[in-house]
């Protein structure tokens, strides 16, 4: 399969990376994956379990909004969801903004940030 492009972005991504990298986008410095009601309610469907429950477990509020939790530990931050050796436990699920990455609008001016923390892009010529 030929990396991925999208029209404004200066990089492809190759998905095939993600075999290999041992999750970096979902781990390293902490920060915030957001998620919206429906995404919520979404992956508490998933895991069948109830929203309230959901919520209390595994998000926490920030303002209005809800990011899912990070573990975290001396040099690492992982996603709640992401299980070791296997990735992501709620990937049918999963938000927006994992769905999305690495074709986000902060990259756009931040390639080599993003070739940083992500192995699978490639700056194009
Ligand atoms: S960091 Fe890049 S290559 Fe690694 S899992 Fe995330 S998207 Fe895939
Ligand atoms: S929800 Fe899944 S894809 Fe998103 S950061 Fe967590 S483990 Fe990664």
């Amino acid at each position: 399969m030929a990396p991925l492009t999208k029209p404004g972005f200066d990089f492809c991504f190759d998905p095939r990376a993600c075999e290999t990298c041992n999750s970096l986008c979902c781990r390293g410095e902490p920060g915030n994956i957001w998620a919206t009601r429906q995404e919520v309610q979404a992956i508490c469907d998933l895991l069948k379990i109830n929203l309230i429950d959901g919520i209390e477990r595994y998000f926490r509020r920030v303002g209005n909004r809800f990011s899912i939790r990070e573990i975290v530990l001396d040099d690492d931050c992982p996603c709640v969801f992401l299980l070791p050796e296997k990735g992501c436990s709620i990937y049918g699920a999963r938000p927006s903004q994992c769905r999305t990455f690495p074709f986000w609008k902060y990259f756009k001016t931040r390639v080599n940030e993003l070739c940083d923390e992500c192995p699978g892009v490639t700056r194009l010529p």
